[in-house]
């Protein structure tokens, strides 16, 4: 019998940062019952993240939030590097949308929190407990229990099958697992002046380079400007956020003719570079700030969150639903920490990028930008933001191509977005599969071959079904089986695609968008039972 003072749950989620919230959001689409705990009764309203990535959105799309998301965010933002002189050296400006969305997105972080909260009244599944607090939190092979504090204080007991601590940098679920964060904070501190009624025309993000005082100058939604400085050694934190010395920095980036905005709020940040040891222990897992902090130089950090949300999300979903066996959960330390670690890295790189060591180093950058203006290649990896580094699952939930194609080979790559058409009107490709495994047969049937009991296998997961014939070619319909769905690759991505490698006609997807395996449709029962053999 259960105890009555006992609140039991599947999954309980601690913190209702985004990372938390997305989470909870994925886990309501797949009516997984969830409790998200907040010790905050309110969102935090500090300047924190502004920059979105497509994958976000992608995410985003996923749990059927992205176009809400979007309606608060300048898209396709472009963003310039300047050199102490004030010149432009280099731009990133992307207009492809290989994922289906924009690339650089600015927001406001409490309007996109505040959007991702309300898609959770969606869910009768899902339950938010504002103003608790976990304090401690043990498990066994069967549960987690947490300790809580409810908002009158009072101590409060949840068990839940499993627990995600999305509790940001000072997580008490990683605390509380024994899991270390390993890495460093850096010396060197930043001032961060977010202002209203921005009368500047600059409608980009520029990063001033500098030997002495790195800055940056933010574009944002709403006349709202971000402005960051890095402050000086030996500066004092007091003085430099005394009203005079702030509108003294804030003049680098107004010339005199233009009034000075209004401050809504000036803090001043330390920066970190850190991983957690393990992204679970048994049924505890640490996402978000809670499993890796970076500097916020390439605005990754809560990206970074999206992909762990993601990933972590359908794996709880289909184990908790008995579709897959437990061991899958094993795959989300596997698959998502040497990326996450990867952007650390990376965007700690991109901090010393900002600070060139001195004129001579700075002249040779400068250079090196203006050489490769004339190779295309080259120019072409800054500008679209090629040079992001983007997750490839190896080893997890992927069944690895008997011959790697190297740079070529698509398994455990995110996979494309394009449009595609059906009953003649043109969808995003994920908006036909829904946030499901898909399997795709290129101009097949992707049923041919398979066994009933594999058939059993593809349904009990929850996977679509799709036939992406040639772009205006004679219907096939009726050759097809009835459970798969036809569409028309209107803009014909999958035919360039296929061209690249033709043999390659059977596509699986996972939830979360990765492919999961790749080949020839003549092999379709060989790919469903690699999956099987991991899934089950
Ligand atoms: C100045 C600055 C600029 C940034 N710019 C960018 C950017 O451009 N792009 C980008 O991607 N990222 C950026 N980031 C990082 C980004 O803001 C974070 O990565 C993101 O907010 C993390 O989300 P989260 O949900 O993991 O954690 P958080 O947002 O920290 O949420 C954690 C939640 O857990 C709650 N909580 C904590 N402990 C408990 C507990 N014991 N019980 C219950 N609840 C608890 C907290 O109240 C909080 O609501 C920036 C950060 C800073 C500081």
């Amino acid at each position: 019998m259960q105890d009555q003072n006992i609140l039991h749950t599947q999954v309980a989620i601690v913190g209702a940062g985004p990372c938390g919230v997305t989470i909870a959001n994925y886990l309501g689409t797949f009516g997984i019952q969830t409790l998200l705990i907040e010790r905050s009764t309110e969102i935090l309203d500090y300047p924190r993240a502004v920059g979105a990535d497509d994958e976000s959105l992608r995410s985003w799309q996923g749990v059927g939030l992205a176009h809400d998301l979007l309606k608060d965010m300048i898209q396709n933002a472009p963003a310039r590097y300047h050199n102490s002189k004030g010149e432009c050296f280099a731009q990133v400006s992307p207009g492809e949308q290989p994922h289906g969305w924009p690339r650089r997105n600015l927001f406001i972080q409490p309007l996109t929190e505040q959007t991702l909260r309300k898609g959770l009244a969606r869910f009768d599944s899902v339950r938010t407990l504002l103003g608790w607090e976990l304090v401690s939190l043990t498990q066994n092979d069967q549960a987690v229990e947490l300790s809580l504090t409810d908002p009158d204080g009072a101590t409060r007991q949840v068990r839940a099958a499993y627990v995600v601590g999305a509790d940001g940098g000072r997580s008490t679920v990683r605390s509380a697992s024994g899991i270390e964060l390993k890495g460093m904070t850096h010396a060197n501190k930043w001032l961060v002046i977010d202002v209203t009624d921005d009368p500047l025309d600059a409608p980009y993000t520029a990063i001033h380079c500098h030997p002495q005082r790195p800055s940056m100058s933010i574009h944002l939604p709403y006349g709202y400007r971000r402005l960051e400085f890095q402050l000086l050694p030996g500066e004092d934190e007091a003085q430099i956020l005394a009203p005079a010395q702030l509108e003294r920095l804030m003049r680098q980036h107004y010339p005199h003719d233009v009034p000075l905005p209004p401050i809504q709020r000036a803090r001043i940040y330390l920066h970190h570079s850190r991983i957690a040891d393990r992204f679970q222990v048994g049924r505890v897992f640490v996402a978000g700030d809670a499993a890796h902090l970076q500097p916020p130089f390439f605005g990754q950090g809560l990206n970074s969150g999206m992909r762990d949300a993601t990933n972590i999300a359908w794996k709880l979903a289909l184990v908790l639903k008995g579709a897959a066996h437990p061991r899958i959960l094993q795959s989300y330390d596997s698959e998502r920490r040497d990326h996450a670690e990867a952007m650390v890295n990376f965007a700690t790189w991109m901090g010393r990028f900002y600070k060139p060591r001195n004129r001579l180093t700075e002249w040779c950058r400068d250079l090196f930008f203006k050489a490769i203006q004339v190779l295309p290649g080259a120019r072409d990896h800054i500008l679209q933001l090629r040079f992001k580094p983007m997750s490839r699952y190896t080893q997890g939930i992927v069944v690895p191509l008997a011959q790697p194609a190297g740079k070529a080979d698509p398994v455990g790559r995110m996979f494309m977005q394009p449009l595609v058409e059906q009953d003649g009107r043109a969808h995003k490709l994920d908006d036909v599969i829904g946030p499901h495994f898909a399997v795709l047969g290129l101009g097949v049937d992707p049923t041919q071959g398979l066994t009933p009991s594999q058939r059993a296998f593809l349904d009990r997961i929850g996977a679509r079904l799709l036939m992406v014939q040639p772009s205006r070619s004679p219907a096939l319909r009726t050759a097809v089986d009835p459970s798969v769905t036809v569409v028309d690759d209107v803009q014909g991505k999958f035919r360039d695609w296929r061209m690249k490698q033709p043999s390659w006609d059977y596509v699986i997807l996972r939830p979360d968008r990765y492919v999961a395996a790749v080949g020839s449709s003549a092999r379709a029962s060989h790919w469903v039972a690699r999956l099987e053999a991991l899934m089950t």
